[in-house]
């Protein structure tokens, strides 16, 4: 019975970016291996607050936006306060988790994540310290391998590219008594978590959560890449995208209106091909927790689940002229792109999570029973 509630427990973490050493990258989350790791310290935390020019603040409440704290990306943008992605992720505060990497091979670190202390969502990112002296005996070799892999892991663009992602986690899933005391007009403080969905929309909420993460992540090297144009920037998970630029297939530097088009739907398609083809079934777990969360929409309500989407695909997207303009990248050539499909056990939890509220309605009780609950009934 306990055993849907741990792994929501443990889900009050939510880790993305992780890799294992001498590995592929791998985002890796919420799998048991992951949530074995022991647990960052708060107290071992730094916090950072990147210095930030004087601007004149639209509103109220000057110390708190000037540090967007508790401030999307989309509505900084709104309010003229940032002007990019990169804008944002260079003056968005975050905490610093220091890992000491020695060379075990088979480690697992966790690159960044948001995690909430006294009720606040703080983005944590990792700087990977290379641990040469503790190592018995390492030869020079490792010692060169250790040092190596910590400079690429603490590349300055891979670190903010995280950091693009996990600050979109959190603009989608914000804390809504951090926004509520800035009392901003039409801060979007709604999670898209809290839009009326059923349980099998609600399960592809969570999934939309992460891909527009990554989708994120991906438009801020692109920010980069307008800047640069060097398309080696893409790496990992994302160097497909610089082979689509060496290949022709796509031009971001390009203003017409065909090619961003087809720019944009081939980011997309990508994107959700990696989620179905792999990334999906390292959330599963995740989604089955998460689904605990979900409220069911009372009588005579509708699905807000389109609405839900045109929240998490609404991107601050860069000209190659320098401009930056809101696209609703859930509409894409005036169409909605195709939907995600959940994995057979995340399917089955929705239905599950489907019958214990036709259950809860039903007998009115209070708290909700659990899937575990309903299932030990055996109905
Ligand atoms: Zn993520």
């Amino acid at each position: 019975m306990t055993e849907v509630k741990d792994v929501l427990h443990k889900c009050k973490w939510w880790f993305c970016g992780a890799a294992i050493v001498g590995g592929s990258c791998l985002y890796l989350a919420h799998n048991s291996k992951f949530r074995s790791q022991p647990q960052p310290e708060p107290e071992k935390m730094e916090i950072f607050i990147p210095p930030v020019p004087q601007r004149t603040a639209p509103v109220e409440d000057l110390a708190d936006k000037e540090k967007l704290i508790g401030y999307s990306m989309v509505d900084a943008f709104k309010y003229g306060v940032i002007n990019s992605i990169s804008d944002y992720v260079d003056r968005a505060p975050h905490k610093t988790d220091t890992i000491k990497f020695a060379g075990e091979f088979n480690q697992v670190i966790t690159y960044g994540y948001h995690q909430k202390i006294n009720g606040k969502k703080y983005v944590v990112l990792s700087h990977i310290e290379p641990d040469t002296i503790s190592v018995a005996g390492a030869s020079s070799k490792l010692k060169k391998m250790i040092i190596s892999f910590a400079k690429y892991h603490n590349d300055s663009t891979k670190v903010k590219t995280i950091k693009a992602h996990e600050l979109w986690h959190q603009a989608s899933d914000p804390d809504v008594e951090n926004g509520t005391d800035i009392n901003l007009a039409n801060k979007s403080t709604r999670s898209i978590f809290d839009y009326n969905s059923t349980t099998e929309e609600f399960a592809k909420i969570c999934g939309h959560d992460e891909i527009s993460s990554r989708l994120n992540g991906l438009l801020y090297l692109r920010e980069q890449y307008l800047q640069n144009g060097n398309s080696r920037i893409f790496k990992d998970e994302y160097s497909f995208y610089g082979r689509a630029i060496r290949s022709g297939k796509i031009d971001p530097n390009s203003e017409n209106a065909a090619d961003v088009e087809n720019e944009r739907l081939f980011m997309f398609k990508s994107l959700i091909e990696q989620w179905e083809s792999k990334h999906k079934y390292n959330y599963e777990d995740y989604a089955i927790a998460k689904l605990e969360e979900h409220h069911p929409m009372d009588k005579g309500q509708t699905s807000e689940y389109d609405h839900a989407l045109d929240r998490a695909y609404t991107f601050i997207w860069k000209t190659p002229s320098g401009d930056s303009k809101l696209v609703n990248m859930n509409y894409i050539s005036g169409e909605i792109v195709p939907d995600i499909r959940l994995t057979d056990q995340v399917e089955e939890a929705a239905l599950y999570r489907q019958r214990v509220e036709e259950h809860n309605a039903l007998t009115k009780k209070e708290p909700a029973l659990s899937m575990q609950a309903l299932k030990n009934q055996g109905r």
